[in-house]
Formats: C-alpha cells, sequence, structure tokens
C-alpha cells in the first residue's frame, strides 16, 4: 500500500514535471529581472535585461567543443534573409523567419508545435530597404509579441499560436516596416519601426501588453513646425533642423536597438539617419538635426524624454545609431558606471552612463575616413570637411561605408572576460550630392547622386576593394582591441559568449565557429550549408547544453541556395543534415549588344539611380539578398523586363510592380542602361557571380 502511493506520488510529480517541461511561456517581472537565475532559458531577446548576450552555462567548453555537433535542425518555406535569435521558455523553442512568421518547438526534440503566419502581402516589400527580415520575439504572461513587416504588432499565446490580440503601429500610406524584435517590461511592449531611407517620422511605441492599447509614443524628430510639438524635447529639437522638407519626410526611426533597464526604469533606444541622407539636403541652414543618428533615453513609464546623445551631429553617411546596446557595470576614470554601450555604424565604440547619458569613451574600431576623433569635452566628433559631399559639393569615398562598421547583428559581453566581442565590417562607400534632388514619398530618398567608378579606383591602398567582416573582441574599459579573427565574408554575423570560454559566431561564407574568448583561436566549425548572420542562443535541458542558431543567408550572390534553417547543437548530437548541393555555376554574363541612344542611357541611370539601387546596386552591401541585374536574362527583352518592373509578375516573391513610380518608357531606359553596364562589365572582364 505504502509502496503503491509512494510510486503514484513519484509518478504524478515525474508527470508534472515533464508537463511543466512543455508549459509554454510564462514570463514576469521577476523572471525577466532575475534570468540569471534561469541560464538554461533564454527569455529576452538578449537573455537578459542588460543584453549582455552572455550564457552561464559552461557544459560546452572550450576544452570539449570539438564534440559540438547537431542534435535536430528544421527547415524553412522562405530564402530570404534570417537574422532572427530564438527565445527558450519552459522547453520551448520560438523563431522567428523572414516574411514575420513564428515557429515553435520542442527546444530538446526539435518536434514542431505550431506555427503562425501572419500573411505579410508579397507587395510590402517594397516598403522596405533591406528585405523582409524579422529579429525577434519578446515574451510576457503567457503571450509572444511579434512585430510584423506589414506593422502590425502582434500577441500571440505561446501555448498554441492563437493570435491574442493585434494592432497597426504605423500609418498605412507611408512606408514604414518593421523588422526589429519587441522589448517588453512591466507589461508594457516597446516597438519602433523602420524606413528612415524613405521618407517617414521615426518614433518607438509602448503598447499595453495584455491588449495592445497604446500607452505611449516618442516621435524622435519634430513634426510640422506651425502646430505645438508633442513635448519639450522635440521643441527644443525642433531649433536645430531648418528649411521646411524635414518634418514632411523625417526619418530617424527605431527599426533595432532598444533595451530597457530595470536599475534605471528608462528604455534606451537608437535612431537611424535622416531623410534624405545628405544634411545640407534636408536641412539647408545647417543645424544637428535632432533626434536623428541618437541614442535616446525615455522614462519607461511615460516615455518621457530623460537624456540624448547625438552620435553623429548633421549626419549624411547613413550611420543608424540602431545598433543593438550592451549593459554592464564598468569602471571608467576610477569611478563605476552602469554603462550602456554601443559600436556605431560610424565606426566608433561608445559607452554611455545609463543614468546620466555622460560619454565615458569614445574610440575608433576601425579605420574611419569622416572624423579624426571624438572629443571627450563637446562629446562631439571632430569631422573631416572634405567627408561632408553635401557641403563641398564633391563625391567622396569615405570609410565606414553606408553598410556600417556594425550594424544590427548582435554584439556580447562576456562576464568572464570582460570582453565585448563585437561583429564587424571594413567598409568604404562613395558618397556624392544628387545636384537634382527632390523630395519624394514612398520611395528611395537618399539624395545621393552617381559618384562615377573613378572614385573607387583611386581609394588609398589600405581601403577595402569590397566588404570585408571579422569578429573583434573589443575591451570596452582599456578601449582597444585585444584580438580579432580572419575574414569572415562580406557580411557581419551575431555572437554569444558563454562563460564555457567561448564565442560562436556564424559567418556569410557558410559556417558556425567557436572560438576561444581569450584569443580568438578557432576551436570549431561546422558546414552550415548556407550564409548565417544571426545571433546564435544557448540554453538546457535535463541537464544538457544546447546551441541554436537560425541559418539563411546567400554564401555567394542571389543564386547560391539559401537552406534557411534552425540549427541546434549539443555534445555528441547525432543529426545529419542532407548532403550539401553543389553550387549551380555562376551565372554567365552574357548581355545583348548596347541598344540605348544617349537620351536613354542618361534616363535611366537616373532612375535606376532612384528607384532600385537600395536593393539591386551590389556596391550597397545587399549582396545575397538581391538579384545583381546584371546577370539577368530578363534583360535580353523588353516584353520580360516590363513584365517584372511594371506588371509586377514576381509580386509573391517581394519585386511587386513599380508602375506608381516608373513609366514603361523608364523602365525600358533602365533596361538599356543595365545592358551598358553588363557589357562594360563583360568587357572589363568582372569577376563571374
Ligand atoms: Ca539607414
Amino acid at each position: 500500500m505504502t509502496t503503491t502511493i509512494t510510486s503514484k506520488v513519484v509518478f504524478t510529480v515525474a508527470l508534472l514535471a515533464l508537463s511543466h517541461g512543455l508549459q509554454a511561456a510564462e514570463v514576469d517581472a521577476r523572471t525577466l529581472i532575475g534570468a540569471d537565475n534561469e541560464p538554461g532559458q533564454w527569455l529576452s531577446p538578449g537573455r537578459t535585461y542588460d543584453e549582455q548576450r552572455f550564457s552561464p552555462l559552461t557544459q560546452i567548453n572550450a576544452d570539449n567543443v570539438a564534440q559540438l555537433a547537431l542534435a535536430w535542425y528544421a527547415d524553412f518555406d522562405t530564402n530570404r534573409g534570417q537574422e532572427s535569435s530564438p527565445l527558450v521558455i519552459n522547453g520551448m523553442l520560438y523563431v522567428t523567419t523572414a516574411w514575420s512568421k513564428v515557429y515553435a518547438y520542442d527546444a530538446k526534440t526539435g518536434a514542431p508545435r505550431w506555427n503562425y503566419d501572419p500573411n505579410v502581402a508579397g507587395g510590402i516589400g517594397i516598403k522596405g530597404c533591406c528585405d523582409v527580415v524579422n529579429r525577434g520575439l519578446a515574451a510576457w504572461g503567457n503571450k509572444l509579441y511579434l512585430g510584423a513587416y506589414d506593422g502590425r504588432l502582434i500577441a500571440l499565446d505561446a501555448k498554441s499560436g492563437k493570435v491574442e490580440w493585434q494592432v497597426n503601429t504605423i500609418d498605412e500610406a507611408r512606408s514604414y516596416t518593421i523588422t526589429g524584435a519587441p522589448r517588453v517590461a512591466n507589461g508594457k511592449v516597446f516597438i519602433g519601426n523602420g524606413g528612415a531611407e524613405i521618407g517617414v517620422r521615426g518614433y518607438i511605441s509602448a503598447f499595453d501588453a495584455n491588449d495592445g492599447k497604446l500607452l505611449w509614443r516618442f516621435f524622435t524628430v519634430p513634426g510640422e513646425p506651425s502646430k505645438p510639438q508633442e513635448n519639450k524635447a522635440l521643441e527644443a529639437a525642433l531649433k536645430t533642423w531648418t528649411g521646411d522638407l524635414f518634418w514632411q519626410l523625417g526619418g530617424g526611426t527605431v527599426w533595432d536597438g532598444i533595451l530597457y533597464d530595470p536599475q534605471t526604469n528608462l528604455v534606451y533606444f537608437g535612431t537611424a539617419n535622416g531623410s534624405p541622407w545628405m544634411a545640407e539636403a534636408r536641412s539647408p541652414q545647417g543645424g544637428d538635426n535632432l533626434f536623428l543618428n541618437s541614442i535616446v533615453a525615455v522614462k519607461a513609464d511615460s516615455g518621457e524624454y530623460v537624456w540624448h546623445y547625438q552620435v553623429t551631429p548633421s549626419e549624411s553617411w547613413d550611420y543608424d545609431a540602431t545598433s543593438p546596446f550592451v549593459m554592464a557595470d564598468l569602471e571608467f576614470n576610477g569611478a563605476k558606471h552602469h554603462t550602456l554601450m554601443q559600436g556605431n555604424k560610424n565606426g566608433f565604440f561608445y559607452a554611455l552612463d545609463a543614468a546620466t547619458g555622460k560619454l565615458l569613451a569614445a574610440d575608433p574600431f576601425t579605420k574611419v575616413t569622416w572624423a579624426t576623433h571624438v572629443d571627450m569635452q563637446t562629446g562631439r566628433p571632430v569631422e573631416v570637411p572634405s567627408a561632408h559631399f553635401g557641403k563641398t559639393g564633391q563625391a567622396i569615398a569615405v570609410q565606414p561605408g553606408g553598410q556600417g562598421a556594425h550594424s544590427w547583428h548582435p554584439m556580447s559581453f562576456s562576464r568572464n572576460t570582460g570582453l565585448v566581442y563585437l561583429p564587424m565590417v571594413e567598409t568604404v562607400s562613395a558618397f556624392a550630392p544628387d545636384p537634382n534632388y527632390k523630395p519624394r514619398q514612398n520611395t528611395a530618398n537618399t539624395g545621393m547622386g552617381r559618384a562615377g567608378p573613378e572614385i573607387m579606383k583611386n581609394l588609398p591602398e589600405d581601403a577595402p576593394r569590397t566588404s570585408r567582416a571579422f569578429l573583434m573582441a573589443w575591451d570596452p574599459v582599456a578601449r582597444k582591441q585585444v584580438w580579432r579573427t580572419e575574414e569572415r565574408g562580406t557580411i557581419a554575423s551575431g555572437a554569444l559568449s558563454t562563460a564555457g570560454g567561448l564565442v560562436i559566431q556564424g559567418s556569410q561564407k557558410g559556417e558556425l565557429n567557436a572560438f576561444r574568448d581569450s584569443d580568438g583561436k578557432k576551436l570549431w566549425s561546422f558546414a552550415a550549408q548556407t550564409g548565417v548572420v544571426a545571433a546564435p542562443v544557448s540554453y538546457q535541458i535535463d541537464g544538457e547544453q544546447y546551441i541554436a542558431q537560425l541559418a539563411g543567408y546567400g554564401t555567394r550572390d542571389y543564386y547560391t541556395p539559401n537552406h534557411s534553417r534552425l540549427l541546434v547543437f549539443k555534445l555528441g548530437g547525432k543529426a545529419q543534415l542532407p548532403a550539401a548541393e553543389a553550387l549551380p555555376p555562376a551565372r554567365p554574363l552574357n548581355p545583348i549588344a548596347d541598344f540605348g541612344t544617349p537620351e536613354q542611357l542618361t534616363l535611366g541611370a537616373d532612375t535606376w539611380n532612384v528607384q532600385c539601387v537600395m536593393c539591386h546596386e551590389t556596391a550597397y552591401g545587399n549582396r545575397g539578398l538581391f538579384p545583381d541585374l546584371r546577370y539577368s536574362p530578363m534583360l535580353n527583352s523588353a516584353d520580360a523586363f516590363k513584365s517584372v518592373v511594371i506588371d509586377g509578375v514576381l509580386e509573391s516573391r517581394g519585386m511587386v510592380s513599380f508602375k506608381q513610380r516608373i513609366n514603361a518608357q523608364e523602365a525600358e531606359a533602365i533596361r538599356a542602361y543595365l545592358t551598358q553596364r553588363a557589357n562594360q562589365a563583360k568587357a572589363a572582364a568582372a569577376p563571374a557571380r
């Protein structure tokens, strides 16, 4: 009798534990603030509120990482860019993919539990600058929060994937998109949006986690000057603008880095560049243009402005200040500071006091040619005058380029080494003013002219001819590089550090690697069969540690396979990927003969420069996401080219009809221009793509 009862009790407890293990998310302030008490979980985008992306788990470590092997994997139905980090909560793994889709798995076995497709219309793809990506979810209570590409904030039941509520967070008449992960604190969901290249006014909003009610909104740039601004901070910001364009176009979107800090109860976020890029075009009589290219702190409860630090005043080079943040307690000049850190697109690594915004450090982590240094007294960059192409009227090549020395790819801070592991890129771009710039709503609005090929031909010897990505270990207190890896492709990849002495990072070249945190020695590598740019996470279930990595990105170009997959590893894992197929042969560059008249070629170049460059110009660093049209067979037929550009036959894949922006004559002129460029490239024996 006693035995029976005991075994029954044991059985019930075991059952409870098992069911608890597979329970859906239950996340509250206590669990999020105390996330370090649950090192086996990954409850928020950066694991802990300080967003260090540091796993305290040690089972997988520098001594045994050679035994790290695939435990399970899952394939996805989209081959667009994959940029998301999963959440792992109570035995479930949740991940988002391109087109804002969500998938839930048993985190131990990989058994699928549910999936959710918000059915973002293919035609919405045109609203963004840089692919229909998504960078992840937030969790609160038993709900998950998704920012969909079309601007919806959607709450899902974590157990079933059922929609609990959804709200539209944007003006659908404008080119807003959401690609970033929401953050959540104290029952509020914080979300921004993108579109600064396309002429929208940036803002961040807080919604009630329970029902989606809008609680507050902070605009990052002033509104119409003749009307009262939304708050005093914007009244002050208004004085830093001139002309009458800015309030119609704006910019300064909050498209990625957001950090909530329970110690200060502030929300920190980074803002993008302005629309247009060129400062002189958007604010003709000068001015810093607040709060573009800034790090801003507001009260989490009310959205009230607290402080800002403008990283790049009067900015013209696409140096968004939107990169993800990391918080840590560090000592500067003999004093402890709760420190907010960001490796910026502009090539400087910044450390700021989280409570006051006081600048603690600002140092270049790569070659910077637009400024000599940051003046620590004023906090302002000391600029190189020739870099301001809007002032000089002269085209110039600038480092870092518009791709940025560090963009959205998450960095990681190791509590063991005190180092920041920074995915960084050496890059250069040519910038030129567009003398004919006119504001254009809902289309590329950069104000860039054509710099001409001679600029890039005459680069200094040490300037990178193509972008070169590296993983760098940066000491934020000593303010210098400790080590960096060999080249990792052309695009950066997000990083994870662990208490096992490892830094895990993918590569656009098609690998996932583990490096020793102290010296960067490569200890392990996995052939992912596709580019890997998202950041990995780590978790533990039933005594086993896992590494989860979302993969999927072109390794050579748009035409190479992109196997969008979730890859999950553990020591001694036994799963195998299907054999890699051979890369298809590089497309031949085989254009028809030039046919454009001089007028057609000029019209084609101008239209291309405005309408097509942002996605299809290889120099913009979007390699692998969009086709290089010089290689497109569509160029060989006026009808085929028109069927795509005007009639929109590829709309379901994101290439919408441009008939609202381009007429048939302009489409044909683009075809003539691209045919000429294809013939020029062929004549110059361009490397096959
Ligand atoms: Ca930008």
